[in-house]
């Protein structure tokens, strides 16, 4: 592995230097053998299951990585918090992948920081394996997210509810760079170190825009706005609920950042959420959109003084791309839901026709993974067919109608619907049961029996049909928390 820090570059403003906690007894409980080969850690160090364990606790340092802690502040459900910072993580640096891109390797986990707070800077083993499996089976239904190398188990116990191993989960990004690292030099109305974050934002994630003409700060909104659109249009797509998209939890490259009170959408609900410090549900499932374009406005905010020194004007040159937000992930939206539904361009009647279907399966509670994997098979399997024309009715006919409309023969338009439409996904009950395992037999099985799946989620296994069943209740009762 290579590293080259170029983060801590932008000077100590940025950063506060800090070493990870000792772990007294580290063991390896999880390692992603793909992600090591596409990092180019060496063979001899990936079989060397007690170094990984030294170092992806952060006992041992990796040559050439330098442990810092990232400053940035950010609103949390709605209010503003203008020092956050990594209280529990360590940015180790930067490596360059065997396709030269660029990742940071980051700990979580690893211990205080400066910006601690009252926190422990530790994480439990639930909490670190959530996020390895959440974050593989986002990767492997097409959704841009951050990765995890592995969890280390570190011999000690934290306290939550209760004692719970401890663990550090090793996370590679594009970058961590998020909105509120934005917030926090702005609040302090710092232009400079803003414009300097701007400038390192385009190299690192934008670098075609700095050949542009006009002004490159209009222009790097308007292509931080594309990446969230796409970023929320798949987890429309697959059902995927944040759970707490404050603005420290919204990457600038636009991939999923944060899994900790995560959770997967079973029956159609636009207003589900599961966590629960979420008590307006203002992170609800049909908010995230919505969620989206207000932490645009507060990235807009930052970019302010840098677009024009006439406040006004500024203004003038930043709000329509927000005013737009909606139209324009709407149409994303729509395009998106009409893969799903085999079609292969959108038509005019298109969005009401979604727009019915998502009426039905919530007013018939349906399963959103189960319905759209029925639709596809219902073109090849008449019993299929016929108890979706029960349970959705006329919708079914008219869709089947507007199929016939198209080139396509019935087994293409399947085809290409199993191309969006995962057999399987990251059930909140299965997981929950995964680390339930994890936790009581301190073995990692369970997680590597899930992950299996996981890894093809548009393919059944022999093995699949294990995981596909909705919950028994429905999840009514399910609640996550905060991944602390
Ligand atoms: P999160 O909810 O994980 O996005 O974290 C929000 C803020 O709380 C960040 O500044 C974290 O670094 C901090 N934080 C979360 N858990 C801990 C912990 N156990 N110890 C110290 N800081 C924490
Ligand atoms: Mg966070």
């Amino acid at each position: 592995m290579k590293f080259d820090n170029t983060y801590v570059h932008l000077g100590d403003a940025f950063y506060a230097g800090s070493d990870p906690a000792a772990a007294p007894n580290p063991g390896l409980f999880l390692w992603n053998s793909d992600l090591a080969r596409q990092l180019m850690v060496p063979d001899e160090l990936s079989r060397d299951m007690s170094a990984l364990a030294q170092f992806f606790s952060g006992n041992r340092m990796l040559p050439g990585a330098q442990p810092v802690a990232m400053a940035y502040a950010g609103h949390q459900f709605g209010h503003f918090a203008p020092r956050l910072g990594d209280g529990r993580a360590h940015l180790l640096g930067e490596v360059l992948d065997r396709d030269q891109r660029r990742w940071d390797i980051q700990l979580k986990g690893s211990g205080r920081t400066a910006f601690s707070r009252g926190g422990d800077g530790r994480c439990a083993l639930g909490p670190a394996v959530r996020e390895f499996v959440m974050s593989e089976a986002m990767q492997a239904l097409g959704v841009p997210t951050t990765r995890c190398l592995a969890v280390v188990t570190t011999g000690e116990s934290v306290f939550r509810e209760g004692p719970s191993p401890g663990a550090v989960v090793t996370r590679i990004a594009p970058s961590h760079l998020r909105v509120g690292t934005f917030q926090f030099f702005a609040a302090g109305a710092d232009h400079e170190a803003v414009e300097a974050l701007c400038d390192y934002t385009i190299a690192r994630h934008f670098p075609e825009l700095e050949e542009i003409q006009g002004n490159k700060y209009v222009a790097l909104l308007d292509s931080v706005i594309e990446k969230q659109i796409r970023l929320i249009v798949s987890w429309m797509r697959v059902g995927f609920i944040h759970g707490v998209m404050n603005t420290d939890n919204t990457a600038l490259s636009g991939h999923t950042i944060d899994y900790g009170p995560c959770a997967m959408l079973g029956a159609y609900d636009p207003q589900t959420v599961y966590s629960s410090i979420d008590g307006q549900g203002r992170y609800a499932f049909g908010n995230q959109p919505g969620i989206a374009q207000w932490n645009m406005a507060r990235f807009a905010e930052c970019l302010l003084p840098l677009v024009d020194s006439d406040g006004e004007r500024a203004l003038q040159k930043l709000a329509p791309l927000i005013d737009e937000f909606a139209d324009r992930y709407q149409r994303a939206f729509v395009a998106m839901m009409a893969g799903k539904l085999g079609l292969a361009t959108v038509a005019q009647a298109d969005e009401a026709l979604i727009g019915t279907l998502l009426d039905i399966l919530q007013r018939r509670q349906l399963d959103y993974t189960t319905a759209f994997d029925r639709l596809g098979r219902s073109l090849q399997e008449e019993d299929i067919a016929q108890q979706l024309r029960a349970d959705l009715g006329d919708w079914f006919d008219r869709w089947q109608q507007r199929l016939r409309g198209q080139e396509h023969t019935r087994a293409e338009v399947q085809q290409a619907m199993q191309q969006h439409n995962p057999v399987v996904i990251p059930r909140n009950h299965h997981m929950e049961a995964v680390l339930h395992s994890c936790q009581t037999s301190g073995e990692a099985t369970a997680a590597e029996e899930f992950l299996q799946v996981l890894r093809s989620p548009y393919t059944r296994l022999p093995q699949t049909s294990r995981y596909q069943d909705p919950p028994a209740d429905g999840d009514r009762h399910y609640q996550t928390f905060c991944g602390t």
